[in-house]
């Protein structure tokens, strides 16, 4: 007879991590890992068609390994003509079949999903042992102290970066940070120029291999009205390509990083970041190997100081942050709308087809690669929602749906907290706005667009820029408040009213025309 399965070991989607608490005291006589892939996880934000294939992907070859361990394994996957496509309904049935005495699992990145474990395990009457997910630097109840610490100062990424850089001894030296300051900004963020990048090192492609083809026919055939294509997938799908596309970043493009971190140029999506989002966030990688690699990098004298910090910086500073905002929010976070922003997401986020070269370029290079990079995300497709007054949850399908390294607890605070500013300031300081002026002087996009940045009325004004001053006078009583966005209302009030109302007819057009056709393809 079979012995008793102790307990049923959960692993997600995005815990695709060996080294993880769930295997702890793992014992392959008498525990077993269950996984499995539903449609319900693609379609409850209508996943591209990239992301869908990388998880899936991934989740396969991370399978692949654990059955060459000889670990028991119980995998559902996606074509079984009798998965039921929900996550919930897919375990309740796995424990009804295997009877195990309790049900283990690391803590979910996503509110929903811990929600839905506690869910079933109580409905089946078992035992469910949550664990602390080691794969990130903060811990829940370090980050709660950090809050509490900072009372009604309130949170601020700075804050909590540099304290985190001094408990772990990051880029320290006799307790000060190396080369004497925290950040060097003023030496990072240029613009490529008239130029253009010059010669660019190409970030390592991992053509998909027999599993990944299996995988994108699946997808193809499963969800073919989803956006996006599949035919530029290159995406590391094991923790062996996680490695090796570090490697590549960490020599090729770590030491110009921050040089170019806000520089967009049309067809190249990568410049000089490191595109190992999608990785980390699949736990493929860990970020101490990330952040040790970079501090490497610049001890031997391969990386420069304000390359190697701005870059630590995202990783220790930026997501380890938006992980402890998305938590101490939720429930609750993603319905923030602190500006009553209500129109619906223009029907063309979802196929690029726009005259707006630069959104044309970001969305079109968004649906092809699964991919773009932060400014292109935050000053171009998110820039233009905030400005057009787009209903804040919306914009938040839309960036968990299209990108690869899409999952809530970066994306939510990213989208609804830093682009978006619906959660009145809980993530950012001030609402990140600009006119095309901006994405002029970061890009080549405005060359060849039939609109001018500097024009905010006329037949040829850039729609950021007439959006732009529009949002100054519809939020100037709440602009007025911070002090480092006052003076831009107040350039605003110095324009004669004549200007100021065609600045609102000419916007009032923009929505109307934005609002025309659906805003999901769902
Ligand atoms: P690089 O620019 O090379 O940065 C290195 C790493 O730092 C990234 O891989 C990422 O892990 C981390 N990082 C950088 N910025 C952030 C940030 N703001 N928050 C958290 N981590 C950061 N990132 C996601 O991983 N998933 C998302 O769903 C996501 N949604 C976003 C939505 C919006 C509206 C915005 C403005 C940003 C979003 N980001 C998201 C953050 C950032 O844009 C991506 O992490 C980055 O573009 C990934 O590309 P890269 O690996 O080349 O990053
Ligand atoms: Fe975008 Fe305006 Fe520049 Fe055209 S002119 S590319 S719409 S910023």
């Amino acid at each position: 007879m079979a012995r008793p399965l102790r307990n049923l070991v959960v692993v997600l989607g995005d815990q695709l991590n060996r080294d993880s608490a769930a295997f702890d005291g793992f014992d392959a006589a008498r525990d077993a890992v269950w996984m499995a892939e539903v449609a319900h996880e693609s379609r409850h934000a209508w996943s591209a068609q990239q992301r869908t294939a990388l998880f899936l992907s991934a989740m396969r070859h991370f399978a692949a390994g654990l059955r060459s361990e000889g670990i028991a394994l119980h995998y559902r996957q996606l074509q079984e003509p009798d998965n039921t496509g929900s996550l919930a309904a897919e375990l309740a049935a796995a424990i009804a079949r295997l009877q195990p005495s309790g049900v283990v699992a690391v803590q979910p990145g996503e509110w929903r999903l811990e929600q839905m474990l506690q869910q079933v395990a109580a409905a089946a009457g078992l035992p469910l042992t949550l664990l602390e997910d080691r794969h990130f630097l903060c811990s829940h109840a370090r980050f709660a102290a950090h809050a509490r610490s900072r009372g009604r100062a309130g949170l601020r990424m700075e804050y909590f970066y540099r304290e985190e850089r001094a408990r772990l001894g990051i880029l320290m030296e006799g307790g000060q940070p190396c080369g004497g300051a925290w950040n060097f900004d003023a030496r990072n963020r240029h613009a490529f120029g008239a130029a253009g990048p010059g010669f660019l090192p190409a970030a390592t492609a991992f053509a998909p291999d027999a599993l990944t083809r299996e995988v994108i026919a699946l997808v193809r055939e499963r969800f073919a009205n989803h956006p996006g294509t599949l035919d530029a997938f290159d995406w590391p799908v094991t923790r062996a390509q996680a490695l090796q596309a570090l490697e590549d970043f960490i020599a090729h493009r770590l030491p110009l990083f921050g040089h170019w971190q806000d520089a967009m140029w049309t067809g190249e999506p990568v410049l000089y970041h490191a595109r190992i989002s999608a990785a980390l966030n699949l736990k493929l990688l860990d970020p101490r190997e990330v952040v040790d690699a970079s501090v490497q990098a610049w001890r031997q004298g391969a990386v420069p100081l304000p390359a190697a910090e701005g870059f630590i910086r995202q990783i220790l500073g930026w997501r380890e942050y938006v992980r402890g905002i998305y938590w101490a929010g939720m429930p609750g976070y993603l319905e923030h709308n602190a500006l009553d922003a209500r129109l619906a997401l223009p029907a063309w986020y979802w196929s690029g087809d726009t005259p707006m070269r630069c959104l044309r370029e970001v969305i079109t290079q968004t649906l092809r690669t699964g991919y773009a990079h932060h400014i292109q995300r935050l000053m171009v497709t998110g820039l233009y929602a905030l400005l057009l007054g787009v209903e804040p949850r919306q914009v938040h399908q839309w960036y968990l749906a299209v990108y690869v390294d899409a999952v809530e607890w970066v994306e939510a605070p990213n989208t609804i907290g830093m682009s978006q500013y619906a959660d009145g300031g809980l993530m950012a300081s001030k609402p990140y706005i600009a006119s095309g002026r901006y994405i002029e002087g970061m890009s080549d996009y405005c060359r060849g667009c039939k609109f001018q940045p500097g024009q905010r009325t006329g037949e040829a004004a850039c729609p950021f820029t007439t959006l732009y001053w529009d949002f100054l006078d519809r939020h100037a009583g709440m602009l007025l408040a911070n002090p480092r966005m006052a003076p831009q209302v107040r350039n605003l009030q110095r324009l004669p009213s004549r200007e100021r109302d065609a600045i609102a007819r000419q916007a009032a057009l923009l929505k109307a025309a934005a609002q025309a056709g659906l805003s999901s393809p769902g």
